[in-house]
């Protein structure tokens, strides 16, 4: 009791509380690390092969391929597909902006289509409207864990012929009819940035995939596109052997460096193990949430079966935002709005010409979104004081 005090007076509660996982895993979590440290194998050893088995595994993809981030998945995913100029990407300007980069990186348009206003994601049909000759993929990403609507985006995509990349670096572990989010497009794309719900001790991606063209593609991507898996590439591409016996110093296209280390595939073999449990309780947190508040005029987060969402971020909306943001931070809890400049009026994609006005659904979200405290260690009384707070805050 007086822990939880002095946590809520002084300390407040944070939006993520990442030293509250690590003190619940601290003893697996130090063995990884020196075991790591001791064995002097730093970079593509045993745990980054075994961390790609095992995501592969509780993923139900066949191939998976871990990079230094969730951004690099993004663009090595689109890469090993095919990507680049000339090509037109149809995604959402309700993201990290990440999102957007990637396509960029390869050299591609990226062309957005609006959300729905409950879900947050991608509106299938908006999709549709943005398809042109030059369209080649769609990236639907999972926002706030919550999976965009499948069944319809593949309907558009086999229609015209798409490509599906999944950002789902927000949903490690959502479900969607079943099947886990990152194994229902051509390509899934995953982020271990440590505030994600399988986040590492800095950076770190992954790919998955069904396709072994894109698995080689990707992993010799990663790697300067040398040795055995640039030589790899280099037969798929061209229908012939290199040649030579390729070693490291051996490049056959050029790629980057970007591999998981072997410090951060050794972590999150360990924290592999906890994600469903602390998803499961990210679920439970958020249907507390949403049960107390219903009452009142916030509109909470919607999850559309067969999306099963494992709450990366709790959000809600209400016209009275920016006053409830003051009114918690008085009381020391942390609140803040993901994300509050919509992608297609960012500076940076100024070239891309949209305008205010493009895109209503995401602007009016924008003006009423706010995001509350969610992690699997929160408590019922943290909820409730929160809760409360809010109810205060009220006009
Ligand atoms: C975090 C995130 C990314 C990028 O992942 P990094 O590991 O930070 O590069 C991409 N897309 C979305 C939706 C994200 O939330």
């Amino acid at each position: 009791m007086k822990w939880y005090k002095e946590r809520m007076t002084s300390m407040g509660i944070p939006l993520v509380d990442l030293n509250a996982q690590y003190q619940s895993i601290k003893e697996e979590v130090n063995a990884a690390v020196s075991g790591v440290i001791n064995s002097g194998k730093f970079i593509m050893g045993k745990h980054v092969r075994e961390f790609e088995e095992n995501f592969a595994q509780y993923s139900g993809s066949k191939f998976a391929i871990s990079v230094a981030n969730g951004t690099d998945a993004l663009v090595i995913a689109l890469k090993a597909l095919g990507i680049g100029p000339g090509d037109e990407i149809v995604t959402t300007p309700f993201t990290f902006f990440a999102t957007c980069e990637a396509i960029v990186q390869c050299g591609a348009k990226p062309v957005f289509a609006d959300i729905d206003a409950y879900t947050y994601n991608i509106d299938p049909d908006a999709i549709k409207k943005c398809v042109t000759g030059a369209t080649k993929a769609i990236i639907p990403v999972h926002i706030f864990g919550n999976p965009a609507n499948m069944d319809s985006i593949l309907e558009v995509a086999q229609e015209y012929r798409l490509i599906v990349v999944e950002d789902a670096c927000q949903a490690v572990g959502a479900n969607y009819k079943g099947k886990k989010v990152g194994t229902i497009g051509d390509a899934g794309c995953f982020s271990f940035f440590p505030s994600k719900n399988l986040g590492c001790c800095g950076d770190g991606g992954m790919i998955i995939t069904d396709s072994e063209k894109v698995a080689v593609m990707a992993r010799a991507l990663r790697s300067h596109g040398g040795g055995e898996d640039g030589a790899k590439a280099y037969r798929l591409l061209y229908g012939c052997e290199t040649g030579e016996i390729p070693d490291k110093y051996n490049n056959y296209l050029v790629g980057y460096n970007s591999r998981l280390d072997e410090m951060q595939a050794a972590i999150l073999n360990v924290k592999l193990r906890y994600i469903d449990r602390w998803n499961q309780l990210r679920r439970q947190k958020a249907y507390y949430y949403n049960a107390r508040l219903k009452d009142y005029p916030f509109i909470t987060p919607k999850e559309e079966e067969p999306a099963e969402a494992v709450y990366h971020i709790y959000t809600l909306r209400t016209n009275q935002r920016d006053k409830i943001i003051r009114s918690l931070k008085e009381k020391g809890i942390e609140a803040r709005v993901y994300y509050h400049i919509p992608l297609h009026l960012q500076k940076a994609l100024g070239f891309l010409g949209y305008r205010k006005g493009d895109f209503i659904n995401t602007e009016t979200v924008i003006e009423e979104m706010f995001s509350i405290p969610m992690y699997p260690e929160l408590t019922v009384k943290e909820q409730d004081y929160i809760i409360d707070a809010m109810i205060d805050s009220l006009e």
